[in-house]
């Protein structure tokens, strides 16, 4: 068999043909046409035996009203963020831009799972072939092309590791809008090629906290050099929208509409892994505010609560930042500020400001309402992994599978390999399912900081938690 001759080194074969022929016949990546691409998004909301509590009104603490909403967003999302519609049709125009990197590929991490000598399949859904690199394309583009279409010229934004103000710079530029960025602060120097890459896609982008806002500069006056955080940054984009009658809002994580939008990545994954006739045992993401996990986990969901599907779903988070492990579930503000209605979620309280660590897309206070009412429920599980058994599983990752991911799914990663050689214990096959929402090209200092033995483990401690939640707006109703 010549085929096979240039494998034998001076050592003797380097594969035997058992492994050659699993590795010809079964396929590394499964992929969609693009006519598969889902037409409609999935919303849970319809499918629930409860409905999340409502948001409250920051002044009077009533339920709020679309009208409540109407300075930050256009009347389209609106509604989705209320729709309890099963599914909403995506417009021509937004499945017309998906195309440009959807449907993303579904790998078998085949050689992941060889080093490991785990019997179990793992799978990732991978979203770092997006203009952006990670899977907030998804929502920024919808979120653009509505606020285009209500004659919006103008969004306002905050990022933290600039995965959303990248996604949003290049969904502006695609609808002919302007698109304005606040950073915080640590990110903002840390980071200087996120900053590069929104200002080719045409955005504006200021570190936060700035002197152009009241909220920006109530934070300096207490600390000018505040390292700034995602809660202060919204409360800078949202001051500005809210000044502005041509100028919106765009939250990249945590509201429903966002989830919804996200909910592409699972129906797209579970039309792959039908093709290959399997179902998941095990989904995990990392959690941040919710999107990436939510997107992949909700239409699997929907099969569990149908009964056609028996699986397990778990969020991982930061250690150092763990809101739904970690923080009660009571009305809070999104924001530092206390702008945004009051959301019943997971939180860590709005004037927490999480450690400088890496995963700067999990540093948030706050979880989705929606991903914090189905833990409450039971749905899903959660854990927490401190940030050096993740870079530890990024880099096994890389030397395995060849991508390098960004810092927020090495979470995700850390907990599937867990779990896979947890099957290597008690000899499971079990099919893992896990996104890969990012790439971390932009990432490198962090990977820098791991191998120069830089990078600490925090662990927040339920005392620190509840002095910062001691006194949240609304005694938990
Ligand atoms: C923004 C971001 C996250 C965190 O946000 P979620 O809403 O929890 O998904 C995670 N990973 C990447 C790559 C991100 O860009």
């Amino acid at each position: 068999m010549p085929r096979i001759t240039w494998w034998r080194g001076p050592s003797g074969p380097r594969f035997d043909v058992a492994t050659v022929t699993a590795m010809t016949t079964e396929p590394t990546k499964i992929l969609l046409d693009e006519s598969e691409l889902p037409r409609r998004w999935y919303n849970l909301l319809a499918d629930l035996p409860s409905p999340p509590p409502p948001a409250l009104h920051p002044g009077t603490k009533e339920p709020i009203g679309p009208d409540d909403l109407a300075p930050l967003f256009p009347r389209d999302l609106i509604l989705q963020e209320v729709s309890t519609e099963r599914y909403i049709d995506i417009p021509e125009e937004v499945l017309d831009v998906y195309r440009l990197w959807r449907p993303t590929p579904l790998y078998r991490a085949r050689r992941l799972e060889k080093a490991l000598g785990t019997p179990a399949k793992i799978f990732y859904k991978y979203e770092g072939v997006s203009p952006a690199g990670s899977h907030k394309p998804n929502t920024a583009v919808p979120q653009a092309y509505y606020n285009a279409a209500a004659g919006i010229r103008r969004l306002t934004t905050e990022t933290g590791a600039g995965q959303w103000g990248t996604a949003l710079a290049f969904a502006c530029s695609q609808f002919g809008l302007d698109c304005e960025v606040w950073q915080v602060r640590a990110s903002y120097d840390q980071k200087p090629y996120r900053k590069v890459m929104i200002e080719t896609f045409g955005g504006v982008i200021h570190p936060s906290p700035s002197d152009l806002t009241e909220a920006g500069r109530a934070v300096l006056a207490k600390d000018p050099d505040s390292p700034g955080s995602l809660g202060i940054a919204i409360s800078e984009a949202v001051e500005v929208a809210a000044r502005n009658a041509d100028t919106n809002y765009a939250l990249g994580s945590v509201l429903n509409h966002v989830l919804l939008h996200q909910t592409v990545i699972g129906e797209e994954a579970l039309a792959q892994l039908a093709k290959v006739g399997l179902t998941p045992d095990l989904i995990v993401g990392c959690t941040g505010g919710g999107s990436n996990f939510g997107g992949l986990a909700f239409p699997f969901l929907r099969e569990k609560l149908a009964g056609r599907m028996d699986v397990t779903i778990r969020a991982v988070e930061p250690a150092s930042c763990p809101s739904l492990t970690k923080g009660v579930y009571a009305y809070d503000f999104g924001d530092t500020a206390g702008m945004t209605p009051l959301l019943k979620m997971h939180t860590l309280g709005h004037t927490f400001i999480p450690d400088p660590i890496h995963a700067g897309g999990l540093r948030y206070h706050g979880m989705s309402p929606l991903v914090s009412h189905i833990y409450e429920l039971g749905l899903i599980e959660a854990v927490a992994k401190t940030q050096r058994e993740c870079f530890e599983a990024g880099v096994r990752f890389a030397r395995t599978e060849g991508i390098v991911p960004a810092p927020e799914p090495t979470h995700a990663l850390a907990a599937a390999i867990e779990e896979a050689l947890r099957c290597k214990e008690t000899g499971e096959e079990k099919v893992i399912l896990t996104a890969l929402c990012g790439h971390g090209h932009l990432d490198l200092a962090a990977y820098a900081a791991y191998f120069a033995g830089d990078l600490v483990d925090h662990e927040l401690d339920s005392a620190e938690v509840a002095a910062n939640t001691a006194a949240l707006p609304v005694t938990n109703a």
